[in-house]
């Protein structure tokens, strides 16, 4: 129950921004804060809704669907396009700024509360 409450608070009150960690290889357990660039060709991290799947974005230029990301000067990432999940909790996001900003048709109550409007 505690959990759940700290969940909630976070997705309303807490935006925070995530770390960047460039490795060779995704560690056995992945912080819920990170963002990991495998290589040239992942981008990998804890899905933000809070359901715990690993999210693998494709980052290989040949192969569809594509994201990309650039790291501005205050080492902050931008992921694009969007992040829209078609399986399990179905969550559809941007990462702006090292920060999540959810969409509003992401399907979480608790995430519709904290979109980012100029994103629609
Ligand atoms: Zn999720």
């Amino acid at each position: 129950m505690l959990r759940l409450f700290i969940r909630i608070w976070k997705h309303l009150f807490k935006k925070e921004t995530y770390k960047i960690r460039k490795i060779d290889d995704l560690p056995d357990i992945l912080d819920d804060q990170t963002i990991y660039l495998v290589e040239d060709w992942a981008i990998s991290f804890v899905c933000p809704c809070g359901c715990r799947e690993v999210i693998h974005l494709n980052a290989i230029e040949s192969v569809f669907p594509r994201w990309t990301h650039t790291i501005g000067d205050s080492k902050r990432i931008d992921i694009y396009p969007s992040i829209h999940r078609t399986v399990g909790c179905k969550s559809h996001f941007w990462v702006k700024n090292g920060k999540i900003n959810w969409c509003k048709d992401s399907p979480n109550k608790v995430m519709k509360a904290t979109y980012y409007s100029s994103y629609k």
